[in-house]
């Protein structure tokens, strides 16, 4: 039975700001069959690519990264926001609207040579998943996928991933 994911998606105009329409995944979370069916979906995404680590930006990154990560029985590493990780750490930074932001990865998160998936809920301009990529390249690993739940394509963010395989579930 096919599941139309559409139905866990809530929409918020104006949140968190004016201008922007917040397309939130938490009703899809909330429901055991419809999380572990999108799951199911990436882990298959995965497996068709030998995936051997994931990395994911916070917060939601994390949501749909580690339960593909415990399916595969690989590990998971998270990319974080300043001041988040201890120890030795890579950073990138991305441009927001306005000023920019920075992520950072455990230097020790990925191996040379390493098959990597990178996982975020939703691609917008795609900064935060460029951002991502480039911080699992600068360790050597190999990023073999990205995936979302969710893709806006107005905004083009795809353009920013297209030298990477692609997998969303669902597109606004
Ligand atoms: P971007 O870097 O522009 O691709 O933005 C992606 C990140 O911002 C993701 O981690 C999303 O969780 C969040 N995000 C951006 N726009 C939205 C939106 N309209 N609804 C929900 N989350 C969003």
């Amino acid at each position: 039975m096919s599941i139309d994911f559409s139905k866990y998606i809530a929409s918020y105009p104006d949140f968190p700001e004016p201008g922007i329409l917040f397309r939130d995944i938490s009703p899809l979370l909330e429901d055991g069959e419809a999380y572990r069916a999108a799951t199911d979906q990436i882990v298959k995404f995965a497996q068709d690519r030998n995936v051997e680590m994931i990395v994911g930006p916070e917060a939601r990154g994390f949501i749909v990264g580690c339960p593909v990560a415990y399916k595969l029985g690989v590990g998971f590493s998270p990319a974080r926001k300043k001041n988040k990780l201890p120890g030795e750490t890579i950073e990138a930074s991305y441009g927001l609207e306005y000023g920019k932001s920075s992520l950072y990865l455990r230097t020790n998160a990925v191996k040379p040579g390493q098959r990597v998936l990178v996982t975020d809920d939703l691609l917008a301009t795609g900064g935060t998943i460029d951002a991502t990529i480039r911080l699992v390249e600068k360790l050597g690993g190999i990023v073999v996928g990205t995936a979302f739940l969710i893709e806006l394509t107005e905004l083009k963010g795809r353009e920013k991933v297209k030298d990477y395989d692609f997998f969303t579930l669902l597109k606004y």
